[in-house]
């Protein structure tokens, strides 16, 4: 009786190796076909996340840490470029795509070392110097219990940079990032520090949020934050067609649900036909202080799941079977806002020299938000841009910036494409993305500006069309135009 119990488990064990080897020697396979590349910029020169940007530069300068040596630093900085008539391009974590953070032969700023936290208790409020990254926010906000309330995905991206294109994340039924901006300092192109909010120099404060840099250096920003939460994690495995009706019961309709993003099956084999509806809630339970911190942190397996998506219909699959059946989160009620929102870019990083990962987002209205999908079937697979991720999440009117993305509430679909550093993959992806800018516009929505340049001029203005009053007030702020940067050479 033993022996046979024990030949069954053998033969059970067996079995699930079997079943499981095909699965693990791909995922092998991947890890072993990449090249380990990083993206290293040449002295000189200045490039972003894209990859595709590699540009000669003036000359790249950190800017001070310290307040007193920092003014100094600028000033001296303005009336060199001024004199010598070479623009200063601000730059954060350089996650934009466009060239946002550079211009040939300009000066790039990188603003990383000036990333000094205050929190003060009393008032709730976080004082941050905008070249801090969100996750060194949340490691100090944890604390004190506290966390963000608005911000992108990942944790990567600079506070200052993320006011700039004003950035939204996965808090459900929440504005952009600067519905948690109280104020910030700016430094003008004449070398003055003014405070800026919705009550001083208001004008100021619309155009810097989702201003790209164009109107001076964010310094000192004051953000409100949140309580840290206990948290459960739900995900809802769905039609496509039905996920309005699962988000208005799961994450609208109930008050609890915190953090919500959703996620289209993008294999060929069930393309756009199903989803997932990723829901946090708040337990109301004590925080936990962890052993388990590490819990979510980017994992290597986690990342090999993701690229080996990568051209592959097989990769595609798998991913979508384990993050639906295993998941990237588990059912647990004891994970925190924090740990969910301090997760690294790293997690989907690709490192082969041969191609680059291009993000882009199209923020459509909800009454079009069925017949877009549907769209999107028709429009997606005509591309040879390998597609490798859709995720959605819904983002609330903007009321804050001069050009807003978010007009209305929307929700917004950001796609992950793999594109090979080839000038037919370039031209295959600009058409693709004016495809994308099309359907968009007959569907009421936007995209996003932090992206690709592949956009024209007029169709930019009949998607923005305060992009002149815009460019008249960057005239009036920055009359001599000190701050520039590529996407405002292109666009203007
Ligand atoms: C993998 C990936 C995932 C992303 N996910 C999201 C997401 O979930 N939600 C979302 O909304 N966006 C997302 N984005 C876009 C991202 O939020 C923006 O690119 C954002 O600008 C990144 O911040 P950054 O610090 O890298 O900014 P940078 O790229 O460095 O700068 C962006 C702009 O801000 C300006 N700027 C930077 N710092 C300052 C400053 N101190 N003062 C004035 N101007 C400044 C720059 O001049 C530039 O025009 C994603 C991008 C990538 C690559």
């Amino acid at each position: 009786m033993k022996m046979r119990r024990k030949k069954i488990a053998l033969t059970g064990i067996g079995i699930l190796l079997l079943f499981l080897s095909f699965p693990i020697a791909f995922i092998v396979r991947t890890a072993l076909s990449e090249d380990g590349h990083k993206l290293s910029v040449p002295s000189g020169y200045a490039n972003d996340a894209s990859e595709l940007n590699l540009t000669k530069v003036d000359s790249v300068i950190d800017i001070a840490k310290s307040k007193d040596s920092l003014l100094l630093q600028i000033r001296s900085l303005v009336a060199y470029a001024k004199a010598k008539n070479k623009p200063i391009s601000i730059a954060g974590a350089q996650h934009s795509m466009g060239g946002h953070t550079m211009f040939p032969d300009g000066i790039v700023l990188n603003m990383r070392p000036y990333d000094h936290i205050e929190f003060d208790s009393a008032s709730n409020v976080l004082t941050i110097g905008s070249g801090a990254r969100w996750e060194d926010a949340i490691n100090y906000l944890d604390k004190f219990d506290k966390s963000i309330a608005v911000m992108q995905a990942f944790s990567t991206f600079s506070i200052g940079g993320s006011i700039s294109v004003n950035g939204h994340g996965w808090q459900k039924d929440s504005p952009p990032v600067s519905s948690s901006v109280i104020s910030f300092t700016l430094l003008k192109s004449d070398g003055e520090i003014v405070n800026c909010s919705r009550s001083e120099n208001a004008e100021l404060f619309r155009c810097v949020v989702g201003g790209y840099g164009l109107f001076g250096i964010i310094l000192d920003v004051k953000l409100r934050v949140v309580d840290n939460e206990n948290m459960s994690f739900t995900r809802y495995k769905l039609d496509a067609k039905d996920y309005l009706t699962y988000f208005k019961k799961y994450a609208s309709g109930d008050r609890n649900a915190k953090l919500v993003f959703g996620r289209l099956n993008i294999s060929d084999k069930e393309f756009l036909q199903n989803a997932t509806l990723n829901v946090f809630r708040s337990t109301g339970k004590p925080l936990m202080r962890k052993p388990k911190h590490d819990a979510f942190k980017t994992t290597e397996v986690k990342r090999l799941v993701f690229r080996s998506s990568v051209d592959s219909e097989y990769g595609k699959r798998l991913r979508w079977d384990l993050e639906t059946n295993l998941g990237e989160f588990t059912a647990d009620a004891n994970i925190s806002r924090n740990e969910i929102l301090n997760d690294d870019v790293s997690l989907i990083e690709n490192k082969n020299l041969g191609s680059t990962d291009i993000l882009q987002e199209y923020f459509i209205p909800e009454r079009r938000f069925n017949r877009y999908v549907q769209q999107l079937k028709s429009v997606l697979p005509d591309s040879d841009i390998d597609l490798i991720n859709i995720t959605i999440r819904n983002v609330y009117q903007d009321e804050d910036s001069f050009m807003p993305y978010a007009r209305e509430n929307v929700f917004g679909f950001v796609f992950l494409f793999n594109q090979k550093k080839t000038r037919d993959q370039e031209n295959a992806m600009r058409r693709l993305t004016q495809t994308l800018v099309r359907l968009a516009i007959e569907n009421d929505g936007t995209y996003y500006l932090p992206y690709r340049l592949h956009v024209d001029r007029n169709t930019f203005r009949k998607i923005y069309p305060q992009a002149d009053a815009f460019f008249a007030l960057k005239d009036k702020y920055d009359p001599d135009g000190i701050f520039r940067n590529t996407f405002y050479a292109h666009y203007r």
